[in-house]
């Protein structure tokens, strides 16, 4: 027997193995599966090479568990290891470098967690004693029996073995008894194997039969050894990919919209499916992520600093073996590899993308209002997909037709555009609230755009900055001919003095809210409008509704809300108020700033209006009911006294 030292720089590499590595100990069987998937992969390399001859035989590699003596083992037919090589391989490990990367990042043991693959030792994170028993394929080699328990040394000897291949056994920590359940090591073997090239097999297949689970004399195979972004897109259909979502994602019922299959050889090494889901709400949007992997071995399902921020939207796969896995987060933002394959695949979605508007535009338009959000969230945080999307991306109208930004400016050149040359666009993000100042848009023949998606502020916020003279403006906003002011604004006849009363009347009895400020404004608007509105500033309620999204922006997020109660001076029944007022002559003395002389009285007509208050408050209330901004007692008063006005 052979005894030795493990080739490690620290005393004891062990603690830190099972200390730094603790929360994410299930690695460990992904890691010995790839070894034993890598050494059948090189087998058969050698053979197809002549250098193995003879028929390859069973290449399965099995893991089986022991309860009695609690051992779970990864078993393959591999190209195995001489006992030159184990000692070559396994006992001189190259720790240094891994011992360098744990003192550094000791503070933030998430960086290191997953990301980090320790490889065969880290079946030491949940083994007190670790055996591997292996029969190279090289003629005349002697199969080599390694025993290690959980210190620097180890013992080497000769055995025999029957079959090439290698076996490595985990005597299981009594505290991770859990690694010697059936169920958990199947979950594991699902997770991190599902995909993997060499059939992984796991006890036998089962079957219900008469309310009872019995099991089949046929092996129980994890995985599927050629997945779907592995094979040619020419010799897959639509079913196989939508099969293949499924496989992905067992829980997920809605099929995906379309998909995306990448492939790239140069100047990395990329393949993968992205699938464009139906993205209801908030919620759905993390349920499903893409899942990275390296050569079908599961990494992570973390992609957000190897894929743009928008595209963490979409599902499906990714493998590459250039992206580097065993290296921190922050790490990865800056490496030139993971930059360019976040360039490749925001071009593919954009090509792709525009292919389907160019092609099918019909359909293109049926899924719109599902991807929408996602080519928003795009075109607002990546500028090289901005310059493409602006060509597909769709505005859409209240009589659902859909318009891509340049076909919307044709659209309203004509009739949407104010005398100082801005092209106004008027949007709605609820149809039934705004359902009056629709009608009077669509009386002067504008056309009124259905805004409601989540992003939609900050998209037309994007747009007004893309491109000179045009303004959203939403309907609510203004009166629609402030809106799109024309050379022949409509004025009447009261003095300022007499608004100013009207004002004040009005005011006196406005509703009185911290959160809410209403101004009064006297407009001759028309005859045909109603008497009293409100409208709301679009540009303070657009800041409101983005500081809703954005951090440091919570000085608009304070803010109040403010109203213009608009009195239209134009309608008979405001004017018969403006009739019933009052005047007198008041004598006033200007205010004067500190140091000025005394200013001289001037004389001033004041305006009352007195008795009508019933009058206004109902006014006032109707103001506020048709915004959806009457209620609790208010509403209840505003009832009570309509009754009594009948
Ligand atoms: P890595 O796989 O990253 O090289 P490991 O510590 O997991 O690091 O393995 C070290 C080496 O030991 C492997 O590169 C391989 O040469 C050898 N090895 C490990 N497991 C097996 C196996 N099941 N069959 C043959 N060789 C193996």
């Amino acid at each position: 027997m052979n005894k030795g030292n493990i080739g490690v720089t620290s005393d004891n590499i062990f603690p830190v193995i099972k200390k730094f590595l603790y929360s994410d100990h299930e690695i460990f069987l992904r890691e010995l599966i790839s070894n034993a998937v890598d050494a059948t992969q090189k087998l058969k390399t050698l053979s197809s090479v002549g250098e193995v001859k003879g028929d390859l035989g069973d290449l399965r590699v099995r893991v089986t568990i022991d309860k009695a003596k609690k051992t779970l083992t990864v078993s393959d037919h591999g190209i195995g290891m001489t006992a030159e090589e184990v000692d070559k391989f396994i006992n001189q490990i190259a720790f240094s470098g891994a011992e360098e990367f744990v003192n550094k990042y000791k503070d933030r043991t998430e960086a290191i967690i997953g990301h980090f693959g320790l490889g065969f030792y880290s079946a030491f994170m949940v083994s007190k004693k670790v055996e591997i028993f292996s029969q190279s394929y090289q003629e005349d080699a002697k199969a080599v029996h390694w025993s290690c328990e959980g210190s620097p040394e180890y013992t080497m000897d000769d055995t025999i073995k029957a079959e090439r291949g290698t076996d490595v056994v985990l005597h299981i920590d009594d505290e991770f008894s859990q690694y010697l359940e059936d169920a958990t090591i199947e979950g594991l073997l699902k997770k991190y194997c599902k995909f993997l090239p060499i059939e992984i097999a796991f006890g036998k297949k089962k079957e219900w039969k008469e309310g009872k689970q019995v099991e089949l004399d046929e092996e129980n195979i994890i995985n599927d050894t050629t997945p779907a972004w592995t094979r040619k897109p020419a010799d897959l259909t639509e079913e196989d990919y939508e099969k293949f979502y499924h496989e992905l994602y067992p829980m997920q019922m809605d099929e995906p919209l379309f998909h995306i299959h990448l492939n790239v050889d140069y100047p990395f090494n990329l393949t993968g499916i992205l699938y464009f889901p139906k993205i209801k709400t908030n919620l759905d949007v993390h349920r499903n992520k893409i899942q990275l992997y390296c050569n079908q071995v599961y990494v992570t399902d973390e992609v957000e600093n190897i894929v743009p921020e928008y595209l963490t939207l979409l599902h499906g796969v990714i493998d590459s073996p250039d992206i580097p896995l065993n290296v921190s987060r922050s790490y990865l933002q800056s490496d030139n590899n993971v930059k360019k394959i976040s360039g490749y695949i925001t071009k593919k979605v954009a090509d792709k993308l525009a292919e389907m508007f160019k092609n099918d535009r019909e359909s293109f338009e049926t899924k719109w209002d599902d991807i929408k959000l996602f080519i928003q969230f795009g075109m607002l945080t990546d500028e090289k997909f901005y310059e493409k999307a602006v060509g597909f991306a769709l505005l859409k109208n209240l009589d659902g037709k859909y318009f891509t930004i340049e076909e919307y400016k044709d659209h309203i050149r004509e009739n949407q555009v104010d005398k100082d040359g801005n092209m106004v666009v008027l949007y709605t993000n609820d149809p039934d609230a705004h359902y009056t100042f629709i009608e009077r848009a669509k009386a002067k023949g504008y056309d009124v755009l259905l805004q409601n998606g989540e992003l939609d502020v900050h998209a037309m916020s994007q747009a007004e900055q893309k491109s000179e003279k045009l303004r959203f403006v939403r309907i609510d906003s203004d009166t629609i001919e402030n809106l799109i002011k024309k050379e022949d604004a409509a004025k009447d006849e009261y003095s300022d003095e007499q608004k100013e009363g009207l004002r004040k009347a009005v005011e006196a009895l406005l509703p009185v809210n911290e959160k809410l400020n209403y101004y009064v404004s006297c407009e001759a608007v028309s005859a045909d409008a109603l008497p009293v509105f409100i409208t709301q500033n679009e540009f303070m309620r657009r800041m409101k509704e983005m500081s809703a999204h954005q951090q440091g922006m919570n000085f608009y997020g304070n803010m109040p809300d403010s109203y213009t109660l608009v009195l239209n001076t134009a309608h008979p029944l405001i004017q018969s108020l403006v009739a019933q007022m009052t005047s007198e002559e008041v004598e006033e003395i200007p205010e004067t700033r500190e140091g000025e002389e005394p200013k001289e009285a001037v004389k001033k007509t004041v305006f009352t209006l007195s008795g009508e208050d019933e009058r206004l408050k109902q006014l006032i209330d109707i103001a506020l009911l048709a915004s959806g901004q009457l209620k609790g007692e208010a509403l209840a008063k505003f009832v009570n006294r309509s009754v009594e006005l009948l």
